[in-house]
């Protein structure tokens, strides 16, 4: 099996309910489109799971206090405190409350996403995706920006504690920086955690000079986009930057994440990536899985146009795979050259932080 695509039927209760952006029937669309044009395709298979992940796994990143906060919550119990663990943004707008079941169905996401790791790592499939996956604004002890638990971090440090990993590249291309994700690895040089994201909208995080601290002092790397940004300059990052450090660092495995929110229709973003943009990073990454015997995993949640998602996942996955499949573009396109000028002029200045520390950036 090349590709493994981990889901599970739980997902339907990852959903903050009627008038938020994060609704759980992108699983479903998703999995039709998936079933549709690749049901039948033998370099996928579909693995269905609803193993859940232990508190001894959450607790690799979260405090125990927050999980026991969201236990109850997620139960329906009152937590008087609850605003000391949670954003507005992680509640149902329209009854203020913290989701039934959304607890559970978040276990099973980081579940999700170690399974996609112990797959890759023992060799059950080359690339595993693990749909949910993704949740980087989750912090050790506070859930915000629809995210409960951080299964990036989860299964990063899984993957440090089980398979005692020392490189791991973490690539975030979701349109929001991947604040919870940057917040844990800050000052470790286990993972080298590179993330594109667009300037100047939610979380507010991800400047240039964030470059990580201590031992981990140039192992972070922001990249904060323009508005507008497009295909070129995507790949122009990825050619003078993510390459370059990727094969200087040289991972012992890949994980990338983020849906489809960079996609120029998404409803909460700004960005300018166009269906080819997504298929070229998909071939990017699967090129930079080729320094650590092609392992790499993908965790796909986001987006937030649902005309526009299932297609963009499909575009992730396929083109990770070395896969060719015939895909509509949906929705409008923009010019692929937009705000090239702004990229260059950021790739400067991200050449001159990281400069001290790698000899690729030196060029
Ligand atoms: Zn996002």
């Amino acid at each position: 099996m090349k590709t493994a695509i981990i889901y599970s039927d739980e997902l339907r209760n990852y959903d903050f309910g009627p008038g938020h952006p994060f609704r759980s029937n992108r699983f479903t669309s998703f999995l039709e489109l998936y079933k549709e044009r690749l049901g039948k395709n033998e370099n996928f298979a579909l693995v269905k799971n609803n193993e859940l992940a232990t508190d001894e796994e959450l607790e690799l990143w979260h405090t125990p206090d927050y999980i026991q906060a969201m236990k109850a919550a997620s139960s329906g119990i009152t937590i008087p405190s609850l605003y000391r663990f949670i954003s507005q943004d992680n509640l149902n707008p329209i009854t203020g409350e913290f989701p039934k079941g959304i607890e559970k169905a978040t276990r099973i996401i980081v579940k999700n996403s170690i399974f996609a790791l112990d797959f890759v790592q023992e060799g059950k499939s080359e690339k595993a995706v693990s749909i949910g996956g993704g949740l980087h604004h989750a912090k050790s002890n506070y859930g915000e920006g629809f995210c409960v638990y951080n299964d990036v971090v989860v299964a990063a440090r899984y993957a440090i504690k089980k398979y005692n990993l020392e490189r791991i590249l973490i690539l975030d291309t979701d349109a929001h920086a991947g604040n919870g994700t940057c917040e844990a690895f800050y000052s470790d040089r286990r993972v080298l955690f590179i993330d594109l994201h667009q300037a100047g909208i939610y979380p507010g995080t991800g400047f240039a000079q964030e470059i990580g601290e201590g031992k981990g002092k140039g192992f972070t790397v922001n990249l904060p986009l323009a508005a507008g940004t497009s295909d070129k300059s995507y790949e122009l990052i990825f050619d003078e930057i993510i390459l370059p450090l990727a094969e200087e660092y040289k991972p012992e495995i890949v994980i990338r994440y983020g849906g489809s929110d960079p996609h120029p229709g998404d409803e909460i973003t700004q960005l300018g990536l166009n269906l080819d943009g997504f298929k070229m990073i998909g071939e990017k990454v699967r090129e930079i899985s080729g320094l650590c015997q092609n392992k790499s995993v993908d965790l796909i949640c986001s987006g937030y146009k649902p005309d526009v998602l299932s297609t963009i996942w499909l575009a992730l996955i396929t083109s990770l795979s070395g896969v060719e499949v015939e895909l509509e573009p949906p929705l409008l396109e923009v010019k692929n050259n937009q705000m090239l000028t702004e990229t260059k002029d950021l790739i400067k200045k991200v050449k001159e932080n990281l400069k001290p520390y790698w000899r690729s950036m030196k060029k």
